[in-house]
């Protein structure tokens, strides 16, 4: 499991660690200090297909599809094998992402959570029958689609895999893992500790790391992938979308956000300031569903700007392996000169209160760090109100009756996340029936179970994750009629 800067971390395929064909390794850098945190393969197509045709064959043999009290054991067993070693991965997930040690024991929980909770599931893979006329009936049955690749974002790297592996094998389908390129130690240390578990046959669970551009579009365009579960990027994922139309394949996109927390005049700010503040800061704003926009009632405006300003400023920016690290790094470079890029329009287009620029001097030097950024008065057609800026800025922007709230709330292209905050219980639901968002917390934010449906309105996805529905993703539906006529 320990991760070295010199050693090459393998793939993983049928049952095997491997070297990839090309010969080539990948670096991760660690985003708080530019070190260089481990190496992994720079997979091709000879390493993906060999993965595609290892995962078919496991599944054709149908000693996982049919079973699913293995599965269930097995799910179960990965669960406790990360247990042990929660710590030593949520150590790499800090030093490969940036985030704090504090939200990669979060993320790491959340894992085996997952794990545990479709572990379970496995065993509730149920069907329905119904009676048709007096001498027919029909069985509505529910099986494994067959194989499925599910393809992975760099943010929450560990739970955005299982989030869709534990469902996808729980349904008995046999999977190949993409991680994102700027990840995959941490992905490789989850499926490490998989290894030697008897219950998974070999093939059934394969991971292959490399440019998501190459074995990516290979596993979107191969015959033998089944299904394509995608977490990333609205414009990758509707280039997917497009490519995969081809062979007309089963897919599950989990895309972008935009996501508003609406404040009502009479909400309590005692609790909201702080969440809310957390849920833009939390992985520097990298998160899909952080709650990037502020829709606040003018009334309370200014001192709502107030004290999130102090809040914001609070914040102990630094290395996420220090336990008194609230925000970490963004991931790169490349990812920092975009968040600069919308600040700039920022500044031009609202009225900026806190942060504004990337920290330098000292240990910032060495990494890509952000102040934690506040605009008032965003006004809806700037960049900054509609585009996904994955950074730690916040737009706010005032309204003065419900009907604009609700109308600035679905003012993108988005529809994943909301919150609502107000004491009036009547209001909060007529307003949550509203708003165009896959998930809705009233007086509260950010809180997920493996067992509540997640995903996204409008151009933010494609079918649910998590959940009854989340497990159904990962199956084909058959009607099988029987007639018994004398
Ligand atoms: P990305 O789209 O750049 O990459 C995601 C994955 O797709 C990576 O593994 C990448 O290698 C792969 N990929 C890239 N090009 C590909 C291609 N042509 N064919 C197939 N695969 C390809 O996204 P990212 O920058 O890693 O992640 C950030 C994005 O993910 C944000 O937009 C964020 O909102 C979104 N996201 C959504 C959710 C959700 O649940 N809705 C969760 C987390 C992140």
């Amino acid at each position: 499991m320990t991760v070295t800067t010199k050693e090459i971390q393998k793939n993983y395929i049928n049952g095997k660690w491997e070297e990839s064909k090309t010969g080539l390794s990948m670096e991760s850098i660690n985003p708080s200090t530019g070190e260089v945190v481990g190496r992994s393969q720079k997979s091709g197509l000879d390493d993906i297909t060999y993965a595609i045709d290892s995962a078919s064959a496991a599944f054709k043999q149908e000693d996982w599809g049919y079973h699913s009290l293995k599965r269930a054991d097995g799910l179960m067993k990965w669960a406790m094998r990360l247990e042990e070693k929660k710590e030593e991965i949520a150590r790499i997930l800090t030093l490969e992402n940036g985030k704090t040690i504090k939200e990669s024991r979060i993320e790491i929980s959340a894992c085996i959570d997952t794990l545990k909770y479709f572990s379970g599931m496995a065993r509730s893979l149920f069907g329905r029958s119904i009676n048709l006329s007096e001498t027919s009936y029909g069985i509505i049955d529910k099986s494994p689609i067959g194989v499925v690749a599910i393809i992975s974002p760099w943010n929450w790297p560990a739970l955005l895999m299982i989030r869709e592996a534990a469902p996808a094998l729980a349904a008995g389908n046999a999977v190949i893992l993409k991680p994102a390129s700027r990840t995959p130690l941490t992905s490789l240390a989850m499926v490490k500790c998989l290894e030697g578990i008897q219950e998974f046959p070999n093939g059934i669970v394969n991971l292959v790391s490399g440019p998501g551009a190459l074995i990516g579009d290979e596993l979107t365009v191969n015959g033998k992938v089944d299904a394509i579960s995608f977490t990333g990027d609205t414009v990758t994922g509707k280039a997917l979308m497009k490519k995969a139309a081809d062979k007309v394949k089963k897919l599950a996109l989990e895309l972008g956000g935009k996501s508003p927390n609406i404040l009502f005049a009479d909400a309590d700010l005692n609790k909201a300031i702080p969440t809310i503040t957390n849920s833009i800061f939390i992985t520097a704003g990298q998160m899909c569903f952080a709650g990037t926009r502020v829709i606040v009632h003018e009334s309370i405006q200014e001192e709502v700007i107030a004290q999130l300003k102090e809040e914001a400023e609070k914040l102990v920016v630094g290395n996420g392996l220090d336990e008194k690290t609230d925000m970490g790094p963004v991931i790169s470079e490349s990812q920092l000169n975009e968040i600069i890029e919308y600040i700039e329009i920022g500044k031009k287009d609202a009225e900026l209160i806190t942060g504004g620029y990337r920290l330098t001097g000292g240990e910032y030097d060495k990494g890509y760090f952000i102040a934690p950024t506040i605009f008032n008065n965003v006004p809806m057609e700037s960049r900054v109100a509609q585009e996904e800026i994955f950074g730690p800025v916040l737009a706010v922007q005032g309204f003065k009756d419900e009907k604009e709230a609700i109308a600035l709330a679905n003012g993108t292209i988005f529809g994943l996340a909301a919150g609502v905050w107000t004491k009036d219980i009547n209001k909060a639901i007529r307003v949550s029936k509203k708003v165009d968002a896959g998930t809705v917390w009233i007086n509260t934010y950010n809180k997920n179970y493996p067992q509540t449906e997640f995903g996204g309105y409008k151009e933010s996805g494609l079918g649910r994750t998590r959940g009854i529905e989340g497990l159904m993703e990962y199956t084909e539906t058959k009607h099988i009629n029987i007639d018994f006529e004398e």
